[in-house]
């Protein structure tokens, strides 16, 4: 029998219960009973605890006030100081979303307001934060979701479906898990995993190697086990394009399955897979996939908090946690059937808190298998601390502001980019400065989604935003490049910080910058962030006296210098602590997302010192899991 209809068989006969819904793993029943929608918690609690499914009670739509009348009783209960900028309805799931300024305030004391709105109108009230920075993209995202809300109710039923009723296989069928390496076998980009198990096939990330060209920049997906029809569902562990940029393309062909990912990541990720056409139309090459496929991409997506425990598939059961690499980055933790195994891929991580976000999840409930990146695996991959580093970038700051030069940090357009805003932030805070600090490509964006998103943030900055209400992001020394005009005036203004995107100089402003600025010994040009082999930031990096930007032969004369201890990833010291902190310790570790040596010089290391089984698998190898 149906999981669903074994809860109905337990709810009392008198709950007039006229519908049943999935919303993904969630089961929804929606009552005619006025009394039973507001008296039945402690029952449908009590089911919560017997089925281990989340269940939510809403009210049918014959019952409730109608959505005109919910807004203005909404508008008179909630304060004006609440902010708040919409008021969506979705009648098919009797559901208002408030979005306002201060949640809290939308809230009420100990969640007043809403309990008066649910009694009164009786639609279910959810408030949602709302960016005080304006974002579109947040803004259209969110639109997109509530425009397609009738396609959106139907696919999270059929996601449901899925999970609770379309087994197929036998329950008492031998159990087996393995993995395929579809691409970050023994390299670092176009990360993409298949998680087998009888019953399922999930697929963990789906980057594009942003730094590579031609097929070596897609992951292998015309091996034969791979079917795009066959998919139960994608899991992106971060924003960043090596993780998620061939996504869309999955949509292109077909997909229609559900992607699973925080909050934070849907917004970030579709905000770098749109600049990701923009640049590709700037650079005249064709687009792998247009707007409609990232908007597809978004309409499937189903966000999760950090810890929330919800089923994927008949077998398999997901639950994020804090990777500390970028905002909304995750740890994807896998339960499988009734627990025969526990296997974690890691995506990028950091074990270190930085000046945005706490450290990664050490603890788990059960771990077997660990999959983790090894980006600095090596044993020369040991970094400076935070501090020292970032006395190293105010160092090179103001001695080429000093000799009138101007400073250009290529920053991925997340994670580094508002680290380095934050840093610059706290020294003009410290001491007064007199330059600006132009910030272009999207980092302005970025900033924006993570004002709308601060319970992803450490607490520092947290605090600051929700009770102080200062966003460091605001600060005045923060100058948004708008346009190539712009950038024109940037390019011969006086001496300043930029901080550009793309991070490995492979498109966007940081190369026209670079273009306009790399011959002059008074400038200054900071990486921040890892520089993929082949980029035109790795030769920069190398120390090439002369690149080729567009049709021009540029000079390098200005200085270049590299900051490794600001990086998002864990250095060598932090991937083998991680090792030994992480409870319960695995019995086996597959070193993915690292060059060759590194991949292999991290999986003997971390043997010899923990006597685990490690392996460092090469593209389209499958591993045995269980
Ligand atoms: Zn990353």
């Amino acid at each position: 029998m149906a999981v669903i209809d074994s809860i109905l068989q337990k709810v009392p006969s008198d709950a007039q219960i006229s519908a049943t819904a999935y919303e993904g793993a969630n089961i929804v029943l929606y009552t005619k009973n006025k009394t039973f929608f507001m008296q039945g918690g402690d029952i449908i609690r009590a089911l919560v605890d017997e089925f281990k499914k989340r269940i939510d009670l809403r009210a049918d739509a014959h019952i409730r006030k109608d959505a005109e009348e919910a807004k203005k009783f909404v508008e008179k209960t909630i304060s004006a100081d609440a902010d708040i900028t919409q008021i969506l309805f979705e009648p098919a799931r009797s559901v208002i979303t408030i979005e306002a300024k201060k949640p809290g305030v939308a809230i009420g004391k100990e969640g007043e307001n809403l309990k008066r709105i649910k009694e009164e109108t009786l639609w279910t009230p959810v408030v949602r934060r709302e960016s005080v920075i304006p974002s579109k993209i947040t803004t259209n995202i969110r639109n997109v979701l509530f425009t397609d809300s009738e396609y959106r109710r139907k696919f999270l039923d059929s996601v449901g479906k899925r999970i609770y009723e379309l087994r197929k296989t036998a329950p008492d069928e031998e159990m087996w898990a393995r993995v395929t390496i579809l691409g970050a076998g023994r390299q670092v980009g176009r990360s993409c995993f298949l998680l087998q198990t009888p019953e399922s096939k999930v697929l963990l990330d789906c980057g594009i190697n942003v730094a590579a060209s031609g097929k070596y920049q897609f992951p292998y997906l015309s091996v034969p086990e791979f079917h795009i029809e066959d998919i139960d569902a994608i899991i992106i562990s971060h924003a960043h394009l090596d993780h998620c940029g061939f996504l869309p393309y999955l949509f292109k062909m077909g997909y229609r399955g559900p992607v699973y990912c925080t909050e934070a990541t849907r917004d970030v990720m579709a905000l770098l897979m749109l600049d990701y056409i923009d640049v590709a139309q700037a650079s005249s090459k064709p687009p792998l996939y247009s707007s409609t496929d990232i908007k597809e991409t978004i309409k499937h997506c189903i966000t999760l908090e950090y810890g929330e425990v919800t089923d994927i598939t008949p077998d398999m059961r997901i639950t994020l946690y804090n990777a500390g690499h970028i905002l909304g980055s995750a740890f994807v933790h896998c339960h499988l059937g009734e627990g025969w195994h526990n296997f974690m891929y890691t995506g990028d991580f950091k074990v270190k808190s930085s000046m945005l976000f706490d450290g990664c999840t050490l603890t788990f409930p059960r771990l077997e298998t660990l999959m983790m990146e090894s980006t600095y695996g090596n044993t020369e991959d040991n970094m400076p601390t935070r501090e020292a580093c970032e006395e190293q970038l105010i160092k090179i700051v103001k001695e080429t502001i000093q000799r009138k030069g101007k400073v250009i940090i290529p920053s991925l357009g997340v994670g580094r980019s508002q680290e380095i805003m934050l840093i610059m932030e706290q020294f003009s805070r410290q001491e007064k400065i007199d330059f600006p600090v132009w910030v272009d490509g999207m980092v302005w964006d970025v900033a924006a989604i993570h004002n709308a998103y601060p319970r992803f943030l450490n607490k520092d900055v947290r605090e600051k935003i929700f009770y102080e209400g200062k966003d460091p992001f605001l600060s005045p020394i923060f100058k948004q490049v708008g346009s190539g005009k712009e950038r024109k005036l940037v390019v011969d203004g006086p001496p300043c910080v930029i901080i550009a995107t793309s991070g490995m100089l492979t498109g966007g402003p940081s190369v026209q910058y670079l273009k306009e600025l790399g011959d002059n010994p008074k400038n200054s040009l900071v990486f921040v962030n890892y520089q993929s082999e082949g980029s035109l930031g790795n030769k920069v990096q190398k120390g090439d006296k002369e690149v080729q930007i567009d049709d021009n032969l540029v000079k390098i004369k200005l200085d270049v210098h590299t900051i490794s201890g600001l990086s998002g990833h864990s250095d060598r010291e932090e991937l083998l602590s991680f090792i030994n902190k992480v409870k319960p310790r695995p019995r086996k570790v597959i070193i993915v997302h690292g060059e060759n040596s590194k991949t292999l010089d991290l999986a003997s290391s971390l043997h010899k010192a923990y006597k685990i089984e490690t392996l460092a698998p090469r593209n389209l190898e499958t591993i045995r899991l269980r």
